[in-house]
């Protein structure tokens, strides 16, 4: 049975508008707008038309049964067909519609496929195919519903539909009179699911929010950049497995824990003793039940893929002998892993259990491990296994087929919706080591911010399904369809921001004045909609910037807060900073003191408040008052951004001092470190004092440290106990040549004091968790300014080559310093630093030596 529903207007506006020349959508406003008019447009067309009729083919085929995620997505195909044609679009059900429909969404099975389409079935269940020969139907084919799903956004984007950001403002949706291409496109991805959330939120109804409107903005923006997935997986099962059995655990004190000999009692987050086999029979069961139910319910359901086997959170695992000789707390987590996804394996062929890699089972176990298995890595930060991102996600590649990983990228609690999250240097390193590793599932933590990781966002859902896409070109590609004419100078912008966003009044100078340029080069609307966007955006972080200027919980901090939180009110329409993650930061973090002040101007559950009937969104003359007013207050720096390549080399005519033996503290922050050491010819060891922790925690792995040789070769590797004793290492050495030595540091605060004697540099951003000693660089020759960029918690105290004092004129963030004739080539210092955000050396070289006895990249030895 067909179901066409279909209105009369539909078809003769199709007819009307596939008139070159008549395809404005203002039209369709006039002439719906009364009734007389409309029938004069019927007139007219019978008059222009005489031969119309019914257009079968403005209709979408869809399979009978769709899941929910395939209605939705076929109602928004529905509307952008809509909104790209002027013709009203129809979703038809049958196989045998009469007249053939411009689209077909099919199942990968169903009868009469393109040949070309059988191709799909190599392919994992996200991959989908795009076809069209230009003439005879669209065809839209994916293994599952939700493939479908996503095959019709990339169909509408292959149409020329850009959702750049989660606002109607920076959606593009083009003009076109027939939605046929010639197209034969297979899409699949490593990634079975990629998904990310804003932490805390958007906080439901609200009276920020009465109508929830960026939420569906965010959550819309989401299904059409293809953030799903197939799978959901759980968390920690112990304390429900607690819950559920308390009575038989109970009764069963050996079924519990035993930890310095005695068994624990029952509590929510206790843990039970794998080795006992009743206990582990009674949750494997659990396991399978919860399985099942989840399966009953909906069989291809995203909880049907697998079930959780973490255990509760914390520690306190069995330290019964028996459990003992299962071996360390990751094998004898990962046995009870192994005993659930056995029997999964034998009832339901083909489905998974999952676990996290985490806290104390964060260690790749000695055991082989079940196939079916799933770890869930959060590779960069939370584990203390002396491993780096890279080599801990490496080393689980090499146990599990499937991996999943958790990573925080621009999360608002730390960034405060600053672009701080670095494209360049962190989402595509990150994306590289998840490619090369296979890993299965990607799930973020991040910031529903469009300025500050919106485009990051964007560039990873494209890169994600496109693993040949080149990431700057999706950024540009991103700039020019935003902002077209004008977009040389944004693209300048999003460049800046790709590497590092360097809070300062230079960079807000260049912001604005990088946004006042592309005002100057475009007279379209939509663009300039999207630049006054980019406005409000800046003007936030020039008030973030002025806010921290303040000391905290003040009345200057205070006063200064109620007026960032009223631009981000009166700005959350554009969705471009988390508005209510700000607003929650503020209240109970920034200026806690202030909790009550603050509640009481924005009461969050009452809309009537003054405040937000009056926080309304600006019009476009205040925003463009709010450019004029940002160029005056905010001046740029002259000076130009330099980078050094080439081997660490010494400086010419060095006049090193062998004579001291004397060692130079650097206080480490917690992270990697890496040093360029130079190994001269006749020397036989690296010797060095080293300091970590004291940690009260007994399963910390202490420090690893290592030095790699001038061939890439480890020499040296060991963990050092975070027992906070100084030890001094000797490492012997055969080979000269530039060295590589790295310091892990994991929270332990170590300290490390190297040989002033011996040419040093190090490469890494420059972090200090407490105030620095003195740091050397060097000014190649020619160089006639100084500029660095620092975020010190005070200010530093900066030397020339002999050793005097340089006034830096009160400046904080970028510093620019004349560097006066004679003392360009020549080694500068500074002392006094002290913060996790980066010190960067911007237009000479970034390396920083204990000593005057320095190595830096080749070509800082040209002259400039
Ligand atoms: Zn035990």
């Amino acid at each position: 049975m067909i179901m066409m529903k279909r209105y009369i207007k539909g078809d003769l506006l199709s007819c009307f508008l596939n008139t070159p020349g008549c395809r404005s959508r203002n039209l369709m406003d006039i002439i719906f707008k009364s009734r007389k008019s409309w029938l004069s447009f019927m007139l007219l067309v019978m008059v222009l038309c005489p031969g119309w009729q019914a257009r079968a083919d403005d209709t979408v085929r869809t399979p009978d049964q769709m899941r929910s995620e395939l209605k939705l997505a076929v109602d928004d195909l529905l509307a952008h067909l809509q909104a790209i044609t002027g013709r009203e679009y129809q979703a038809v059900t049958s196989d045998k519609p009469q007249g053939e429909s411009d689209i077909i969404l099919a199942r990968s099975g169903a009868k009469g496929l393109p040949a070309t389409i059988a191709g799909l079935t190599e392919h994992n269940s996200q991959a989908y195919h795009v076809f069209g020969d230009g003439k005879g139907p669209m065809w839209i084919v994916g293994h599952s519903d939700l493939a479908i799903a996503n095959g019709l956004y990339s169909y509408l984007e292959l149409l020329g539909v850009r959702w750049l950001l989660p606002s109607e403002k920076w959606t593009v949706i083009p003009s076109r009179s027939s939605v046929k291409l010639s197209v034969d496109k297979l899409y699949q991805t490593q990634f079975l699911t990629r998904t990310f959330f804003g932490t805390g939120g958007f906080g439901g109804k609200h009276a920020g929010d009465p109508e929830m409107k960026i939420q569906r903005h965010w959550e819309q923006w989401m299904r059409r950049m293809r953030y799903n997935g197939p799978i959901k997986l759980g968390g920690h099962t112990g304390e429900a497995f607690n819950k559920t059995f308390r009575e038989q655990l109970e009764a069963h004190p050996q079924y519990l824990a035993m930890i310095d000999g005695k068994r624990q009692p029952w509590s929510v987050g206790v843990k039970f003793c794998v080795s006992n086999p009743d206990v582990l029979a009674l949750y494997t069961q659990w396991r399978l039940d919860t399985l099942a139910d989840a399966i009953k319910r909906d069989p291809n359901g995203p909880l049907s893929f697998a079930t959780s086997v973490d255990p509760a959170d914390g520690g306190g695992h069995c330290t019964c002998p028996d459990c003992l000789k299962l071996g360390s707390v990751s094998d004898r987590v990962f046995t009870c892993a192994n005993q659930v996804a056995k029997a999964v394996a034998q009832k339901f062929p083909g489905k998974f259990v999952n676990l996290y890699a985490y806290n104390e089972h964060a260690f790749v176990p000695g055991i082989d491990l079940e196939s079916n298995i799933i770890v869930s890595l959060v590779p960069y930060g939370l584990h203390r296994t002396g491993m780096n991102g890279q080599q801990f996600i490496e080393a689980w590649s090499r146990k599990v087929k499937m991996l999943s990983i958790y990573s925080y990228w621009g999360v608002t609690d730390w960034t405060m919706c600053r672009p701080t999250f670095s494209f360049n240097e962190s989402a595509l390193t990150q994306l590289d080591h998840w490619r090369e590793n296979n890993v299965s599932m990607i799930a973020l933590e991040s910031s529903h911010s469009s300025g500050s990781m919106g485009w990051i966002l964007y560039a990873l859902a494209h890169m994600a399904w496109d693993s040949t896409s080149d990431p700057h070109q999706i950024i540009d590609s991103f700039c020019q369809t935003a902002f077209g004419k004008a977009s040389s100078p944004m693209n300048r912008l999003f460049d800046r921001w790709s590497d590092h966003y360097l809070q300062s009044d230079h960079e807000l100078a260049t912001c604005f004045a990088n946004i006042q340029e592309a005002m100057g080069m475009t007279s379209d609307p939509a663009v300039q909609a999207r630049l006054r966007d980019m406005v409000l955006y800046v003007q936030y972080l020039a008030l973030l910037h002025d806010y921290e200027k303040e000391k905290a919980n003040t009345p200057e901090s205070l006063a200064m807060m109620k007026q960032l939180l009223e631009h981000v009110w009166k700005m959350h329409d554009t969705a471009m900073v988390h508005s209510y993650r700000i607003y929650q930061l503020a209240i109970h973090r920034r200026e806690n003191k202030h909790k009550t002040e603050l509640e009481a101007l924005w009461p969050i559950k009452d809309p009537t408040a003054q405040s937000w009937q009056q926080a309304t969104p600006y019009t476009s003359e205040q925003v463009d008052q709010m450019l004029i007013d940002g160029l005056a207050k905010y001046k740029p720096l002259d000076f130009k951004p330099q980078s050094y390549t080439g081997d660490y080399v010494t400086l010419p005519d060095d006049p090193m001092d062998t004579t001291t033996d004397k060692r130079h503290l650097v206080k480490m922050s917690t992270g990697e470190l890496e040093f360029k050491i130079l190994i001269s010819e006749g020397m036989t060891e690296l010797a060095f004092d080293f300091r970590a922790g004291p940690v009260k925690n007994p399963n910390h792995l202490g420090d690893p440290i290592t030095l790699v040789d001038a061939d890439g070769k480890t020499v040296y590797e060991k963990y050092f106990p975070a027992d906070g004793q100084w030890q001094e290492i000797v490492i012997p050495v055969s080979k000269p040549g530039v060295y590589s030595l790295k310091v892990y540091d994991q929270k332990a605060f170590c300290l490390l004091k190297l040989p002033q004697s011996v040419y040093t540099t190090m490469v890494n951003p420059f972090v200090s968790a407490d105030v620095c000693s003195r740091m050397y660089f060097y000014i190649p020759k020619g160089q006639k300014t100084l500029a660095f960029f620092e975020a010190g918690v005070i200010p530093i105290t900066l030397f020339n080559n002999k050793g005097q004092k340089v006034d830096m004129n009160g400046q904080r963030g970028i510093v620019v310093v004349d560097v006066p004739q004679g003392q360009d080539g020549t080694v500068w210092s500074f002392w006094g630093y002290k913060s996790y955000t980066p010190m960067r050396m911007l237009n000479v070289p970034h390396a920083l030596s204990v000593s005057p006895n320095i190595l830096v990249p080749e070509s800082a030895l040209e002259v400039q």
